[in-house]
């Protein structure tokens, strides 16, 4: 079991990944921006972040730079759509340990998150 952060603006995919990882027997946060995302990190030290790209107030890249500069060993996750390629190149540069193209399926997502917890 695991402490994993989703970060999304969209609710229903929070939603939906909140009940395919809680099902999982993991302890399951969410944040809606980046901002909050950071914060987020800071308060609970997550096993694993799942993070958006594209979102209000402080985007995925922005956050996941701040998150890897606040603790160098984060295990963040980033959720692309296709045409982004650019951002998971970046994302990569910046610390990102994988990304998962949505939409997705559920065992792209637990495999993730079981290699990165290993
Ligand atoms: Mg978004």
């Amino acid at each position: 079991m695991a402490k994993i952060l989703i970060v999304d603006d969209a609710e229903f995919l929070r939603v939906r990944l909140t009940k395919m990882l809680g099902t999982d027997g993991h302890d399951v946060y969410e944040a809606e921006n980046g901002l909050k995302a950071v914060a987020t990190y800071k308060e609970i030290h997550p096993d694993v972040v799942l993070m958006d790209v594209t979102m209000p107030d402080m985007d995925g890249l922005t956050a996941l730079k701040e998150i890897v500069s606040f603790d160098p060993k984060a295990r963040v996750v980033m959720l692309t759509a296709l045409g982004q390629e650019s951002v998971v190149l970046e994302a990569v540069k910046s610390g990102a340990r994988d990304f998962i193209v949505k939409p997705f399926e559920h065992d792209r997502v637990m495999k993730a998150i079981t290699k990165l917890l290993a």
